[in-house]
């Protein structure tokens, strides 16, 4: 296939409604390795599909030694909370802290459309919640406080849109 680039923000892409993935064949294998190609070259830990520029619901976490595949995935439950700092590679350069739930349980099919439900903790559970929201049009700033939003957006328009990222 084509080789894909990295979306970064403002790209519209990243706010597009998403499709859910039916058809579990070689071009969707195709595609997640090269959204995992995107991602290594970008030293991220997760990539969404938008982010590919392709509005399907698909990401791809790397963890552990083991590369997650999650199409269509659904948040089932979750508890507790964490507060920690993340960056995503479609806002280069931008950090911040955001509050997400401590354990969650996933559902969602692998790159052969087989169904599993995950329970994930801690990091895990952030980078899913993380790829889950880029599925749903949610991004990075979007849990930044209103002043906090402003900063990040002026930055990357400074930066230019065509920047790119470590993380
Ligand atoms: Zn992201």
């Amino acid at each position: 296939m084509e080789k894909l680039s990295l979306r970064v923000f403002p790209d519209p892409v990243l706010r597009e409604e998403t499709k859910p993935v039916t058809r579990f064949d070689g071009s969707l294998k195709d595609l997640v390795a090269e959204m995992a190609r995107l991602m290594n070259q970008h030293d991220g830990v997760g990539l969404a599909a938008p982010q590919a520029g392709v509005p399907l619901k698909l990401a791809i976490v790397f963890f552990g030694g083991v590369l997650y595949v999650l199409a269509n995935p659904q948040l089932l439950s979750f508890e507790g909370e964490q507060e920690g700092e993340e960056g995503c590679l479609s806002f280069p350069g931008i950090f911040g802290n955001v509050r997400r739930p401590l354990k969650i349980r996933v559902r969602h099919q692998d790159i052969s459309g087989g169904e599993h439900e995950i329970d994930a903790e801690g990091f895990l559970a952030r980078a899913f919640l993380h790829e889950i929201d880029h599925l749903e049009g949610k991004l990075l700033i979007d849990h930044f406080s209103p002043m906090k939003r402003t900063m990040a957006r002026k930055k990357l328009l400074r930066s230019g849109s065509a920047a790119v990222s470590e993380n």
